[in-house]
This record gives C-alpha cells, sequence and structure tokens, in this order.
C-alpha cells in the first residue's frame, strides 16, 4: 500500500499510523465499510473522492481530508485509553496472547475460568501500563500477524467470531510490544516464569 506524503502527514496529524489504515483500494465502497468495521481500523484507503481526490476516509465512507475533524470519535477514545497491555502464555499449547485490561491478574482469572480458545493454562507473564493502549496492542499483534492462528470461535449475538492466538515464543511477543511502545505509565512487570516460554 504506497502513501502520498500527504497522507502520511494526515495520519500523523491524527495520530495515526500507516498501520492503522485498511486497504480498501479496488473493493467497492459498500464492502471496505463492513470490513473496516471488522478489522477494527480507524480509516480507510478508497477511491478518490470527487472534490480534490483524496483516498483517505473515515468508516462512515466521508473523506476524511475533505472532513477532518469528523475523526471516529469511538476509535481515537478507544485507541488512546491508559490501560495494561499484558502478555499472557500456555506452556500446553505453545501459544501466547496479547490484550489488554484495566486488571491483568483478573482479566487472566477470567481467561482460565473460560477458558479462553480453549487453553486452560494460560499464565499471565508481563503487563505495562499504556496510554494509547489499543493501538500499541493492534500493533503489537500486526506485526506478528503470520503468526497468528485460529483456535475455535466465541459466538457473538449469533455471530462467529474467530478467537485468535499467537503462535510463537514470549520474547517475540515482548519485542513486538517494546518495538511500538513509546512510553509507560508502569514499570514493566514480568514473571519470573518467562524462561519457560521459549518454545523452539
Ligand atoms: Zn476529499
Amino acid at each position: 500500500m504506497d502513501l502520498t506524503k500527504a497522507e502520511l502527514d494526515f495520519l500523523k496529524q491524527k495520530g495515526l499510523t500507516k498501520n492503522d489504515v485498511y486497504n480498501g483500494l479496488g473493493v467497492k465502497q459498500k464492502y471496505w465499510m463492513s470490513l473496516v468495521k471488522k478489522e477494527g481500523k480507524p480509516i480507510a484507503l478508497g477511491n478518490p473522492c470527487t472534490y480534490e481526490k483524496h483516498r483517505l476516509k473515515w468508516p462512515s465512507g466521508h473523506c476524511a481530508q475533505c472532513n477532518p475533524r469528523n475523526i471516529g470519535k469511538g476509535f481515537s477514545d478507544r485507541f488512546s485509553q491508559t490501560k495494561y497491555i499484558y502478555i499472557a502464555g500456555s506452556l500446553s499449547h505453545k501459544v501466547m496472547k496479547i490484550g489488554i485490561g484495566d486488571d491483568p491478574e483478573q482479566r487472566l482469572a477470567v481467561l482460565r475460568r473460560q477458558p479462553y480458545a480453549g487453553v486452560p493454562d494460560w499464565q499471565l507473564l508481563f503487563h505495562m501500563k499504556v496510554p494509547n493502549s489499543a493501538r500499541l496492542e493492534h500493533e503489537a499483534i500486526s506485526s506478528l500477524s503470520k503468526h497468528v492462528v485460529r483456535l475455535g470461535y466465541f459466538k457473538d449475538g449469533g455471530k462467529q467470531t474467530a478467537i485468535e492466538v499467537i503462535k510463537c515464543s514470549y520474547v517475540d511477543a515482548l519485542k513486538a510490544i517494546a518495538k511500538s511502545a513509546k512510553t509507560a505509565e508502569s514499570d514493566p512487570w514480568q514473571s519470573p516464569k518467562v524462561g519457560l516460554y521459549e518454545f523452539k
């Protein structure tokens, strides 16, 4: 996906990056409008607008550059919330989960009880409180996208949604977070057991 300098500048102004852009080029607008939301992206690259041939669009389909104030409010709020980002790991399935929440210990108890993705032995390996938590989560998981695997589905109001976990070692998950994290509001916490989660 090639973005022009003007497009990159616009994204930067909005606190977004190239990774936030859903590539809807060559896809009919009504299709990418549903896909962009499903993928949780705040902005899409679509067909040029009538007036200035801009290509960046809000999920509503409106030209982002002609309507710069029309930022998806829900997205910007959610992306910028300060929360904990955490890594949980499973020895039985050799997978990682990167997630965010207000209370990682409690979140882990819920994952184990469900059990999330059918994995019974989630252990909390790392957490750190960060601003822009959802953005960081999104960037970290995107950078590991080739290791993402599906482990089952959950029903979401009748709709089935894939449960995705990451087939990688702890260090890979940690590196993905470290690469995107710019600031933290708490010291990172790391489990003394992380050495067990280096899968070959
Ligand atoms: Zn425009």
